[in-house]
């Protein structure tokens, strides 16, 4: 069974096709600046081979056909013809509270989501939606599911997800804690159980996904009852380029002194804050890395910040769920930074978290980086949206049959 995973955005579509039987990816690929000048898709097939094709693409219906193409090309491709897709998965950001569980896609659920959830997040769904439509256009006989980043903390509890504020701007804006990055905070839950030799109701986790955007979470008993992101994914740690927790005086307090509109401010949480703005030298941590490390100071300010509120965060999970199992770290830098795992780490022994500095070296693969003496168990698990997508795809397309 093949399922194709598409995660779609504004201006870009990437695509992955899943061999279920054995869970390993036959295909791979991204069409990068769709509707814009300098379009191409770049396309990985059978483990290393790679093809890039340079095409002006208008549309994610152009791109989608393009995606089509290059899996079913006699040279590159890996299938015959789309009949070899058995089901197709759709990731979303977030669906608000209308919608929360995959569901099993149709026209309709496609006109109410443009109605109803574009709001939850405007740079992400509006390209979701368009992915969506242009597979049901090529592929309309082919069974297709979204799955919704969010749905992994339905289970958060009420005193988690609201916000101090009047509880009516809950009920007439649904204004309230959604979280982000679910299906990467589930994949590496489940993988940190199996680590730990349990099924998923038997632990308490928390797990770190660190990239250029930044989550924790925590997950009890196979359930998620906190994380750090919030209405959107401006909440919590300190990001690339977003600044994560903030007094909101000071948004209020920028915005008349700098004369900024609310787009303007938007876009300077967004966009110019976080490890960007503090250090003035990258949002990519591997820059400031080596400008911490040759003496900038400022760059050594953003990796301290961000080790700092991350160990802040799994000290208030460690309360929140009465005790760990397991650390679990994530992402770009989750998998790969030994200097960020450390620093986060680092003072957490009466918590009964010890990294093992040697085992801490690891970059990108599963692995146990705790001290033989370390209570908690530190774990480096590299995530896989995809194949949770194709998970729950699968599920709910063998459900119905
Ligand atoms: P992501 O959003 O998960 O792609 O993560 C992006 C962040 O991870 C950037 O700050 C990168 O510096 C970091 N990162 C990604 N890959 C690596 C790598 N191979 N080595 C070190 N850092 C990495």
């Amino acid at each position: 069974m093949n399922i194709l995973v598409i995660n779609a955005g504004s201006s870009s579509l990437k695509y992955q096709l899943i061999d279920m039987t054995t869970e390993s990816v036959r295909a791979k690929g991204n069409v990068e600046r769709i509707g814009l000048d300098g379009s191409v898709l770049k396309h990985q097939y059978n483990g290393n081979g790679k093809a890039e094709i340079k095409q002006d693409v208008q549309d994610h219906l152009e791109a989608f056909k393009l995606v089509i193409k290059a899996i079913t090309d006699p040279e590159y491709g890996v299938i015959k013809d789309i009949s070899k897709i058995s089901a197709v998965g759709h990731r979303m950001v977030n669906g608000g509270e209308r919608f929360i569980d995959p569901i099993l896609l149709t026209d309709e659920i496609i006109e109410t989501m443009k109605n109803e959830v574009i709001e939850f997040a405007p740079l992400h769904n509006p390209g979701a939606l368009m992915g969506m439509e242009a597979c049901r256009k090529l592929m309309p006989d082919t069974p297709m599911v979204v799955v919704v980043d969010t749905e992994f903390f339905k289970t958060l509890p009420r005193y988690a997800y609201m916000y101090g504020l009047p509880y009516d701007v809950y009920t007439q804006y649904k204004i309230r804690r959604y979280g982000a990055h679910g299906t990467s905070h589930k994949y590496v839950s489940l993988r940190a159980a199996k680590m730990l030799g349990k099924a998923p109701e038997e632990v308490k986790l928390i797990t770190c996904h660190l990239g250029n955007g930044s989550s924790i979470s925590a997950v009890s008993h196979g359930k998620a009852i906190d994380t750090s992101m919030g209405f959107t994914p401006l909440e919590g740690l300190i990001m690339g380029t977003r600044s994560g927790d903030l007094d909101p005086a000071v948004v209020t307090y920028l915005m008349e002194k700098k004369g900024m509109s609310p787009s303007e401010m938007n876009d300077y949480l967004n966009k110019e804050s976080g490890i960007l703005g503090i250090s003035g030298v990258s949002s990519d941590l591997r820059d400031v890395e080596d400008a911490a490390v040759a003496g900038n100071e400022r760059a050594q300010l953003a990796m301290d910040m961000l080790c700092y509120r991350a160990k802040k965060y799994i000290g208030s999970y460690i309360a929140a769920l009465n005790g760990v199992d397991a650390l679990v770290f994530t992402a770009g830098i989750g998998e790969n930074n030994a200097t960020v795992r450390n620093g986060i780490c680092q003072g957490l022994e009466n918590l009964g978290i010890k990294l093992d500095l040697e085992k801490n070296k690891v970059r990108g693969i599963e692995a146990d980086i705790s001290a033989e003496d370390s209570k908690v168990k530190v774990f480096v698990v590299p995530t896989n949206e995809e194949l949770m997508i194709a998970r729950e795809t699968r599920s709910i397309v063998e459900g119905q049959n």
